[in-house]
């Protein structure tokens, strides 16, 4: 066989019927892919225990001598069971392994050997299920007698034993035998590290670590190799990153220079002076649009803090050289939203100039092929739209820019699909989802980050409280009781349901159980006293209850959820804006970006079904006028759930970030990056964006330094060539679609 390589196909290394399952559960296809696949943990088989007095439901080692075997079969089911007794002297145990005869051949009476498991007791009898064991090889030791090296007993008590993430298929012990084979076939392996930076940062070879990683002696083995391999990981991602990054700044594009007749106009007409942190944020847009290569800038901000605004100068300027900008929005409400405000803060002369037009999926036939004609022709420099705008059928004559209004909601390939409607266009992204640091630089390494904190001034801020309606009924009754008292005095309210009817999730709506889990760490109370579970709070439920009491009589209540067409929403939501419709009750399709400076409560029903970050996006709807806003959080969650925990963190804390760090505790890692693709690599190994924020920023630091030195790593050949794989296989796109 020739030398065995990380890149060797591994059906030749540990045969195709260990291969096929490895390949199936976890997407292994080479030597390398099993032996980056980690031990989750380390167990330890523990102190010596003697036979006598075992505690019960712990994990124990003895050293012990195999005293009788036999083989029991079940009467039940098909299967067998082997017992095996063993005694040190002190007193006796049973063994018990199912299915397995096989080990009788090798557990014969009189073999002495170290066992190690955990104590469980069966019909009186203390056994070990299914222990892991090592015999004493006769031969090996002295004559006459199978002497036990106690020395030699004692260190494989404490060698700590690796167990691998497993399925139902492929338990640990399979990976790890499959393991062993491939350490012990794998010839040198070649560390693409350069060894300055080995040395500098005090890293295991690549090799060693990998060995290490597997096979410890003691808990420092692995604990070095698991730090190398993931500073390893931290490294190569952030280096593609900017790689990554600094390629597509490569690339030319349209310079859109600063100012133009539109934007002047524009800002000398503007009834309120821009925020620093919105002059900050414009300045650099600015810059960037008028350099002759293509902007990536991811622009973050509170809800409310004047992104669209900053957005809008940026179109400004590019229709300054006669340049089309796009505006992406996630749902039609919001596409239709932002077209009305860009075209009421533009004025009917820059509207009559700039003719923005709207474009979503729902249009009619005709309506349509004027508006793809309007951008067709470059008569229309600003199209707001949804994912219509990334169809075939739309062609822009000169795309300079691209704003994408929740870019969270939206996948690399869409921005990537817009891209192309242009030749090499600025991007803008937009989120008023904090992200922390450390997780900007993992998944959105290869963006530029401009963060908004300051609000604009004169918001009356708002107070949210928690709502829990099993423990105070009382707060319950006096949420709408509030809702009237607001209503009465001429405001206006939002109440959002998770379902739109009875038994009927919202489709195309994030739930927070897609996007953080929280509908499954949800400990319904209600569940949990074997009471039939009260069904999720619906829209259409909703409207006919509070339509039906008697304290709401009067009050225009309207519903608003995905399962409508296009214009029925825009209807109600138009209806809503003018006052006309006084209490909206909505799925979460008004979560984002809706504007209407008059609603000032914020009930969300069965509130622990959303994520944080959704929830701090809704209550973000009220208090934008000139009333303080309240934010009412209805929840059946049990106290000290994670569910509660969420609801409590948000009523605590107004502030984005904060939240967005709580949010990253509670949450599980996969949710942040996105889940693993199924049969696909997984997207990060060892590296926690959680836990490991300084490594993130100092691998960032380290891969500056080397892209500066040697842009195109001539010193690092390897390397190089593990960026060009990746580039190749996509894997940062997986990573940056969360
Ligand atoms: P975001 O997109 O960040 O949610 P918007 O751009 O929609 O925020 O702004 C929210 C509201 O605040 C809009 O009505 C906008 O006109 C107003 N606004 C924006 N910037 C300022 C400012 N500097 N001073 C006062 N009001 C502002
Ligand atoms: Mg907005």
């Amino acid at each position: 066989m020739s030398q065995v390589t990380l890149e060797t196909d591994l059906s030749g290394v540990v045969g195709a019927r260990t291969a096929k399952p490895l390949e199936k559960s976890f997407g292994m296809k080479t030597v390398g892919d099993l032996v980056m696949h980690v031990p989750r943990r380390y167990s330890r088989r523990g102190e010596l225990t003697p036979l006598s007095g075992l505690p019960l439901g712990e994990q124990i080692t003895v050293v012990a001598q195999v005293l009788d075997v036999r083989t029991r079969f079940m009467q039940r089911r098909r299967g067998s069971i082997l017992e095996v007794r063993i005694t040190d002297g002190t007193g006796s145990l049973t063994l018990t392994f199912f299915n397995q005869e096989w080990r009788a051949r090798e557990l014969i009476s009189g073999r002495r050997g170290i066992f190690a498991g955990k104590v469980s007791e069966y019909r009186g009898q203390l056994q070990l299920q299914h222990p892991e064991y090592e015999l004493f090889d006769n031969r090996e030791d002295a004559p006459g007698g199978e002497q036990l090296d106690e020395a030699a007993a004692k260190a494989w008590a404490e060698t700590p034993v690796p167990i691998y993430p497993a399925t139902a298929q492929v338990p640990s012990w399979t990976v790890q035998r499959a393991i062993e084979l491939a350490l012990d076939a794998l010839g040198p392996v070649p560390d693409p590290l350069p060894s300055e930076l080995l040395r500098g940062e005090g890293l295991l070879p690549l090799h060693r670590a990998i060995e290490l990683v597997h096979r410890p002696e003691h808990d420092a083995d692995w604990r070095a190799a698991r730090d190398s391999l993931r500073f390893r990981e931290a490294f190569e991602l952030q280096l593609a990153l900017l790689d990554r990054r600094r390629r597509a700044a490569a690339e030319q594009s349209t310079p859109r220079p600063h100012g133009g007749a539109a934007l002047e106009r524009f800002d000398a007409a503007l009834p309120f002076a821009l925020t620093g942190d919105q002059r900050a944020a414009g300045a650099a847009i600015a810059a960037d649009l008028a350099e002759p290569h293509p902007m990536h800038r991811l622009l973050q901000g509170e809800v409310g803090s004047g992104k669209t605004l900053v957005a809008l100068r940026a179109m400004l300027q590019v229709a300054g050289s006669a340049g089309q900008s796009a505006l992406l929005a996630p749902t039609e409400v919001l596409a239709s939203q932002h077209f009305r405000s860009i075209c009421e803060a533009l004025g009917p002369e820059l509207v009559a100039e700039l003719q923005p037009v709207l474009l979503t999926g729902r249009m009619p036939a005709a309506e349509r092929k004027r508006t793809l004609l309007a951008i067709a022709a470059g008569a229309s420099l600003i199209a707001v739209g949804t994912h219509a705008l990334l169809g075939d059928a739309v062609m822009f004559a000169d795309l300079g820019l691209i704003v994408v209004d929740e870019q969270h909601r939206f996948g690399v390939e869409q921005r990537e699909a817009l891209r192309r409607k242009g030749a090499q266009p600025h991007v803008l992204a937009m989120t008023a989802t904090p992200i922390p640091r450390t997780v900007a630089l993992t998944a959105f390494g290869d963006l530029e980050v401009t963060t908004i904190r300051e609000l604009p001034p004169g918001r009356q801020g708002i107070e949210t409280f928690a709502v829990p309606e099993l423990e105070m009924p009382n707060r319950a009754a006096r949420v709408w009781a509030r809702a009237v008292e607001d209503i009465r005095a001429g405001r206006q309210v939002y109440v959002v349901c998770p379902a739109i009817a009875a038994g009927e999730v919202e489709a195309g709506e994030e739930l927070a159980a897609d996007e953080d889990g929280a509908a499954d760490g949800a400990a319904r109370a209600d569940a949990r006293a074997g009471e039939q579970p009260r069904p999720i709070a619906n829209v259409e439920d909703t409207v006919a209850e509070l339509r039906a009491r008697a304290d709401f009589a009067g009050i225009a209540i309207a519903g608003l959820h995905g399962g409508m067409s296009g214009p029925e929403k825009d209807r109600v939501m138009q209806a809503f804006a003018a006052g006309e419709v006084q209490l909206l009750v909505a799925t979460t399709v008004i979560e984002v970006g809706v504007n209407v400076p008059n609603a000032t409560i914020m009930i969300v029903r069965d509130a622990d079904r959303f994520g944080i970050s959704q929830l701090h996006q809704l209550r973000g709807r009220v208090g934008r006028g000139a009333h303080a806003g309240l934010c009412l959080l209805m929840t059946t969650a049990e106290q000290g759930s994670v569910a509660r925990e969420r609801i409590d963190a948000i009523a605590a804390t107004s502030d984005g970030f904060a939240l967005a760090e709580v949010d990253l505790e509670l949450r599980r890692e996969g949710d942040i990056l996105g889940t693993e693709q199924s049969g696909g690599r997984s997207t990060l190994r060892l590296l926690r964006v959680v836990e490991h924020g300084e490594l993130i920023i100092r691998t960032r630091e380290l891969a500056g330094e080397l892209l500066e030195r040697d842009p195109e790593l001539v010193s690092a050949p390897e390397l190089a060539a593990l960026l060009t794989s990746e580039r190749e296989a996509g894997h940062l796109d997986n990573l940056a679609k969360s």
